[in-house]
């Protein structure tokens, strides 16, 4: 290992999401890659320079994970202690019941996405479809048309590098929306504190609510579980067509199986396996983007009878006055169908998961420190606030719980227990 590698260093913290943006900024130096863990993993032929390494730490969401910046809030009034910057919440979901069946939940950030590209907004939308450099990965698709945008619905459980392409795409000059996770967004905001081109061609940053994804180890698991061979499998659909509908495996020879989300996920979403980085998050809510989308299930879990019956309601969130405008306007449009309005405590009974990381996440960075490693900071977040919600008993258990699981290497890229 070079020991000055600073992208090196935050892999092995388990802290890189493989959001590609260290790639994109350092075209002939990093490119995105397959590791032998299975992740997509930025690898330098050239190392970066001290001065090139200091501006990664600036933007990359291994070193630091962004809210909105303060001067893009324009309500002071309006900022949530425990959810953030919050102008508008709706329950809602796209207006052609067609696209609503076959989106994640209700098609709420496809309606915004047609919305934005069929009244001239943008030029494209930059966002995330299946398939990539693994059948199961996700890629960014650059969405010209409204068919693309329709085409690329949906959520992509996977690896995915949403910003790889990203400042090459700005270079042609076009304006785009960009729809990607929120670990990205926060990279997307604070490069736009260097950047201009950030601000002035990117209309609206769109984000779904985000958990975290599968990791290799587990989604090899599951394929074996239902008989699979990975390579086999020609592309994997992990929900839509339905709220959320099936996960369905399409093989090369053109056969599918299809199981339901739960067999996928699990019935415990504290079960669920996920990315070290997405286990440590302090934000799956998109505190940076402009508009957010998301599950409205009690406890983020579909019962069996929800997984047959519930035709996908979406929560949408403006986080920016420009969001609240876009959500607003594609509701006069009827882009967007609104099905009610909704509190930011509502968000509570819906993300509880997300709850417990904003909570817990300033405790898992000391335990990080603890262990020896630099870890991860928080801008905008208010995580220095939230965790006085825990006692310090809990504060405690929670910082050498994380020490204790960095020892045995949880945190590495290639743990599969
Ligand atoms: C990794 C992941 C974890 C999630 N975890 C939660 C959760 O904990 N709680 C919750 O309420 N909702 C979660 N969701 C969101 C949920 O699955 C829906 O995406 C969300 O409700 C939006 O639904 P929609 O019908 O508006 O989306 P759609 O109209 O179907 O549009 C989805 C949009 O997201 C883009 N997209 C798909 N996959 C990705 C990806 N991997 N990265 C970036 N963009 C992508 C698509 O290109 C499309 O533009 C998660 C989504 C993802 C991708
Ligand atoms: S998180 Fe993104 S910017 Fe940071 S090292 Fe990984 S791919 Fe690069
Ligand atoms: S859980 Fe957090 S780190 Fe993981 S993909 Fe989602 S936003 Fe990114």
């Amino acid at each position: 290992m070079n020991s000055n590698s600073n992208i090196e260093q935050i892999i092995e913290e388990g802290l890189c999401i493989g959001c590609g943006l260290c790639a994109g900024v350092f075209p002939s130096q990093v490119q995105m890659q397959v590791s032998p863990s299975g992740h997509l993993r930025p690898s330098e032929n050239t190392p970066l320079s001290s001065e090139q390494n200091i501006h990664l730490q600036s933007f990359c969401p291994g070193v630091v994970h962004s809210g909105l910046p303060s001067d893009k809030i324009s309500n002071l009034e309006n900022l949530d202690p425990m959810w953030g910057p919050i102008e508008t919440i709706v329950r809602a979901h796209s207006s052609d019941a067609k696209i609503r069946h076959k989106a994640a939940t209700g098609g709420g950030l496809t309606a915004i996405s047609l919305y934005l590209l069929e009244s001239g907004q943008v030029d494209c939308i930059l966002q995330v479809a299946g398939g990539g450099l693994k059948a199961y990965f996700g890629h960014s698709q650059l969405s010209q048309t409204s068919e693309d945008i329709v085409n690329g619905c949906s959520s992509i459980y996977a690896s995915t590098s949403p910003l790889e392409n990203l400042l090459k795409i700005l270079d042609t000059g076009i304006t785009i929306a960009l729809v990607a996770k929120p670990c990205d967004i926060s990279a997307v905001r604070l490069l736009g504190k260097k950047d201009p081109r950030i601000d002035q061609q990117i209309k609206a940053l769109l984000t779904p609510i985000c958990g975290g994804f599968f990791p290799p180890f587990a989604m090899e698991k599951f394929l074996k579980s239902v008989g699979a061979d990975e390579s086999d499998v020609e592309s994997v659909s992990y929900r839509g067509e339905g709220c959320p509908g099936p996960t369905t495996i399409r093989f090369k020879n053109g056969e599918t199986i299809s199981k339901t989300y739960l067999d996928f996920w699990g019935t415990d979403s504290s079960q669920w396996h996920i990315p070290w980085r997405c286990r440590i998050c302090p934000d799956g809510s998109g505190e940076a983007a402009d508009i957010v989308s998301g599950d409205t299930w009690p406890n983020c879990e579909p019962t069996l009878e929800m997984m047959e019956n519930d035709l996908g309601t979406n929560v949408v969130i403006g986080r920016t006055s420009r969001g609240a405008e876009i959500i607003n306007a594609a509701i006069k449009t009827n882009y967007l169908s609104l099905e009610g309005n909704a509190k930011p405590s509502d968000l509570d009974y819906w993300q509880p998961h997300l709850v417990r990381k904003k909570i817990t996440a300033e405790a898992r960075y000391a335990g990080m420190r603890a262990a020896g490693q630099v870890g991860l900071s928080t801008l905008d977040l208010r995580t220095d606030v939230l965790k006085e919600r825990m006692n310090e008993a809990d504060y405690q258990q929670e910082l050498e719980g994380t020490t204790r699981r960095i020892k045995i290497g949880k945190h590495r890229d290639d743990f599969t227990e």
